[in-house]
């Protein structure tokens, strides 16, 4: 009996967790397997983005539809991820991990070498003036605000762009072709990220950060298995359960890589293939929330700045927490989705409510663990983003809506 790929990968993730824990730094051998997978993810992005905007951009029927779906997904994404702060606002108050926490001897974060991106350079980048050198230097937000004029335009060209309209639904179809034969070799990729990363991490280290780390995972947790199930019940989007293992995949692949970028494909092929999502919705919302829709990233933000404090005992009043809230949100737009970028944009956050970078030395040794997780959360939450939206346009597959 051949076992399905979700269930291949799950195991992948346990099996790779137990030969890090065996292997110890020897497991570091085996990481090339994996580096090779996250090659083989990020070769396709920038076609499969360009080749599933434009056919869905380009499927969507007049301008103002458009419009409407923009707006529901910027609001959809906003408010999730300013509900994901505010659970790890409550949650490191109650908690107050950063309490009697040994503060860093010496400075050992260089915020100097780790500039986060200012909001100018970032409004800046999403137009290209050289749309072949942005999607060279995966400048991810111009190639998606490429592919929404292209699609536009192909759409409303009529007859005339016909053959060309036609050429990217191929173009779509042969990316998704080859998405589908890279995820066969996700369980050995998954395999290999998990063992040489557990196998790296020494456990010893996680010791005296494990209230704060729990406090990041619990949040996480009530925000991928609370609020968010939640939403999709309330929009009578999709049944949770039945989601998240059509989903499965793709989060589990976000999981063991830390990159929503290197997942996207992943992400389109469950969304489209496996829960039915039409391209029209997932071609725009996806890639979108991708780049710019960081649940997991903002709650962890928020939670670090607020540990920083506590443990340089600085009072945090609320109308600073608000400033946290909001700088959290938009740091997380801001971080780029790969490995590690959560951490570098934080800096944002600090330095909006005056808190010291070097406590940034004091969180990172745990950084990647925490960052597989809120990658997850990342993941998930543009997938339930993209199932409200699609149902919010009466475009979910009739079949699922079952709550
Ligand atoms: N690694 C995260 C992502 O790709 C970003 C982060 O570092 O929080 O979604």
């Amino acid at each position: 009996m051949k076992l399905k790929i979700h269930t291949q990968i799950g195991i992948a993730i346990v099996g790779g967790v137990v030969a890090g824990v065996l292997l110890g730094d020897n497991a570091v051998h085996i990481r090339f397997v994996g580096d090779i997978f996250i090659r083989l993810l990020k070769m396709i992005i920038v076609p499969l983005v360009v080749a599933s905007m434009v056919t869905g951009v380009a499927s969507i029927p007049n301008a103002r539809s458009l419009g409407r779906i923009g707006l529901r997904t910027f609001l959809y994404y906003t408010a999730t991820t300013l509900l994901a702060v505010g659970v790890g606002l409550v949650l490191v108050n109650i908690l107050t991990p950063g309490l009697g926490v040994e503060l860093p001897a010496e400075a050992t974060f260089d915020s100097s070498a780790h500039k986060p991106p200012s909001a100018i350079s970032v409004l800046n980048d999403i137009v290209p003036t050289n749309i072949l050198q942005s999607m060279a230097a995966d400048k991810m937000l111009a190639v998606i605000f490429f592919s929404l004029l292209f699609g536009a335009a192909l759409g409303s060209a009529g007859d005339r762009a016909k053959p060309l309209a036609d050429l990217f639904e191929s173009f779509n179809a042969v990316m998704l072709r080859i998405t589908d034969w890279i995820m066969r070799l996700a369980p050995f990729g998954v395999f290999a990220l998990m063992a040489s990363t557990i196998g790296q991490m020494g456990l010893e280290i996680i010791k005296p950060l494990a209230v704060y780390m729990a406090t990041v995972a619990i949040g996480l947790a009530i925000h991928a298995c609370v609020t968010l199930p939640v939403l999709l019940l309330i929009f009578r989007a999709y049944s949770p359960l039945e989601f998240v293992r059509h989903m499965f995949s793709a989060i589990a692949t976000a999981f063991s890589t830390a990159s929503s970028a290197a997942t996207l494909p992943v992400t389109i092929e469950c969304i489209e293939k496996k829960a039915g999502i039409p391209n029209r919705i997932a071609g725009f919302v996806l890639p979108l929330g991708a780049t710019i829709n960081m649940d997991g990233t903002a709650l962890y933000e928020a939670v670090a700045a607020v540990f920083i404090a506590q443990a340089y005992g600085i009072e945090m009043t609320i109308p600073t927490q608000l400033i946290i809230m909001l700088t959290a949100a938009l740091a997380s737009i801001g971080a780029a989705a790969i490995p590690g970028a959560g951490l570098i944009t934080l800096v944002i956050v600090l330095k909006a409510v005056n808190l010291p970078l070097e406590g940034i030395a004091m969180i990172l040794a745990v950084d990647r663990i925490l960052d597989m997780f809120r990658t997850a959360v990342n993941v998930w939450g543009d997938a339930c983003g993209t199932a409200v939206i699609a149902k919010l346009e009466n475009n979910n597959p009739i079949a699922n809506t079952k709550s």
